[in-house]
């Protein structure tokens, strides 16, 4: 069966969702794609195995020393970067009052709007791309012994063979912070091609860090392709590629099995009759695509995964419902792209993770903006968290899990019973937040 045809039958499935995405109406969207995990394992062990994902955790491990020694935030955690998972009770109740809903299970927030160095998500996968490339050259050429700790990228002599050579990446602001952090503190001249969504104080942030920052008008497409042209133009320079990395993927993939852990510390059991539902806010499906995936694999069907998109730029939900997959832009169903989640606006979304996630996606939730201020809020009031506004798009999930067909449909599809949901553990993927200045907090409160 030819594309064409799948795209065909897909985009006629889906039609109710996607009609409403047209419509710019809140949609609930479950996947007509979703597949039985035991279905879909062994493909999936072929692209991005077990052994990759522990691969790209031994790296981070050893490259543990040289972020404690050049980030001092690190040492308390001996050079990981990883983020807290908080149970979220009185945002709960404010919810469930806000909006009159009933959630079921408990909810909680998983910080990495709280990550060391970069403060959203993307010192997960943007982080680990650079210090692959990092390890990648110096190996080849010679700069680096096995017995090595990896203390000696902290070095000068190290540094200074690295300025010899460039790292670029497009952004709409936060994966431009991690890579554009990581890379100048490893030496790299590094170039951040920024779309018109990212915000100034980003871009300032950026360049007191000595990172060069190329400003764009158009949207994050082009500033991806702009970037791309530039490096790809260049022998020395290394583009870090957000809409088909397969190393950023595994940045992110590292989070499940550190997550599992603290979920056992906490005592949080994950079983048939104790589902895991995960809600993570999606730009082109790279973080969310990579946490999903390295969950799926550790609990199969018992962990469902729901990504969250503005309603002006549901990208990742329309290609894999339509399964146009990258080919799919926001632009061809009557959207802007254009949101106040400056971390979302992506108008087309990631090759790989919609391809990737196509069978493993439990489905989706698009919101509109003006709830982002208002979720944002009522988590500072409840839990004295404060998340940035791309962030806070995953509260539509809880908010609407009772409200939507399709995903009360996809409950009885996958034995989520009213008992079986209330020893639900549900997770809130906040992706960033701490780096934002607290004059536009300020802004933020009051929107
Ligand atoms: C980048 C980002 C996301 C989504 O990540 P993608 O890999 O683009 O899907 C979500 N939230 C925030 C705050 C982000 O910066």
């Amino acid at each position: 069966m030819g594309n064409e045809m799948c795209e065909k039958i897909f985009t006629e499935r889906n039609a109710h969702a996607i009609k409403r995405m047209r419509n710019k109406e809140e949609a609930g969207w479950r996947n007509t794609a979703y597949l039985p995990y035991y279905l879909v394992n062994a493909l999936c062990e072929l692209i991005v195995s077990d052994e990759d994902i522990e691969d790209a955790k031994n790296r981070l491990d050893r490259f543990a020393p040289f972020i404690m020694k050049e980030f001092p935030e690190t040492r308390e955690t001996l050079g990981l970067i990883e983020s807290e998972l908080k149970e979220i009770p009185k945002m709960k109740a404010g919810l469930e009052e806000a909006y009159d809903v009933t959630i079921p299970g408990r909810l909680f927030l998983k910080k990495d709007s709280h990550l060391a160095i970069a403060g959203s998500v993307k010192a997960r996968g943007g982080i680990y791309e650079v210090l692959k490339h990092a390890e990648d050259l110096a190996i080849e050429h010679g700069m680096l012994k096995s017995t090595d700790s990896y203390e000696v990228f902290a070095g000068e002599e190290m540094k200074k063979f690295l300025s010899g050579f460039k790292v670029q990446v497009g952004s709409t602001g936060n994966l431009g912070m991690s890579i554009g952090i990581m890379s100048a503190a490893l030496g790299f001249h590094v170039i951040v091609h920024m779309s018109a969504d990212a915000r100034a104080w980003k871009k300032d942030l950026l360049r007191s860090k000595g990172v060069e920052v190329i400003e764009y008008e158009q949207d994050y497409s082009k500033a991806v392709q702009e970037g791309r042209k530039n490096s790809d133009a260049d022998p020395k320079s290394y583009f870090v590629d957000d809409e088909k990395s397969v190393n950023l993927f595994l940045g992110y993939a590292v989070a499940a099995k550190r997550l599992k852990k603290q979920m056992e510390e906490q005592g949080i059991i994950i079983d048939e009759k104790h589902p895991l539902i995960l809600y993570v806010p999606s730009g082109v499906g790279g973080a969310p695509g990579g946490v999903s995936y390295g969950l799926k694999r550790l609990y199969g069907d018992n962990v469902h995964c729901f990504f969250v998109e503005p309603v002006e730029c549901p990208s990742v939900l329309l290609g894999i419902a339509t399964q146009r997959y990258e080919k799919a832009n926001v632009h061809e169903y009557g959207l802007s792209g254009k949101t106040e989640a400056d971390g979302l606006a992506c108008a087309s979304p990631s090759s790989f993770v919609t391809r990737i996630m196509t069978n493993l996606l439990s489905g989706g939730f698009t919101v509109n903006d003006s709830r982002l201020y208002d979720f944002l809020r009522l988590l500072d009031k409840t839990e004295g968290e404060r998340i940035e506004p791309s962030s806070c798009a995953s509260f539509i999930g809880p908010v609407n899990w009772n409200e939507k067909i399709e995903i009360q449909e996809y409950c009885k599809m996958h034995g989520l019973t009213a008992d079986v949901l209330a020893n639900a553990t549900q997770i809130v993927w906040a992706t960033g937040g701490k780096l934002v200045p607290e004059e536009v907090w300020e802004e933020y409160l009051k929107k």
